[in-house]
């Protein structure tokens, strides 16, 4: 079982949305496991996934998704990040995106690079 993790800033989180909508077939044919900060996990649900909700970002649930990562059970993640707005959180987002890197775990950052990864599962 593969587990993906989710997470959307707050401009970003209809894409996400949209997203999960689009790729529901996807998603739920493959053997997949969900993780998501507070508020995009709370969304996932609303759209019908199951979902293992973890602090809202800015209250460190980045930084939870980023120690699952280092710790090797987050298999990808996708991640649209709002370049738009400021982020309290960001030394936690950058942890995440670095530990991305540490580890090569594939990271889509907006929806036309999530396609192509969640194509590939
Ligand atoms: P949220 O956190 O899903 O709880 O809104 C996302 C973030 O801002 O990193």
């Amino acid at each position: 079982m593969k587990t993906i993790a989710i997470i959307a800033h707050d401009g970003k989180k209809p894409e996400m949305v949209q997203f999960l909508n689009e790729n529901r077939d996807i998603l739920h044919a493959k053997n997949i496991r969900l993780i998501a900060t507070g508020t995009t996990g709370t969304k996932t649900e609303a759209a019908g996934y199951e979902v293992e909700k973890l602090l809202s970002g800015p209250l460190g649930g980045d930084a939870q998704i980023a120690a699952r990562i280092a710790e090797g059970q987050v298999q990808m993640v996708i991640f649209f990040r709002d370049p738009l707005d400021k982020h309290p959180h960001e030394p936690d987002i950058f942890m995440l995106m670095r530990l991305c890197d540490v580890h090569n775990v594939p990271l889509a950052t907006n929806p036309a690079t999530a396609e192509l990864l969640v194509r590939g599962l």
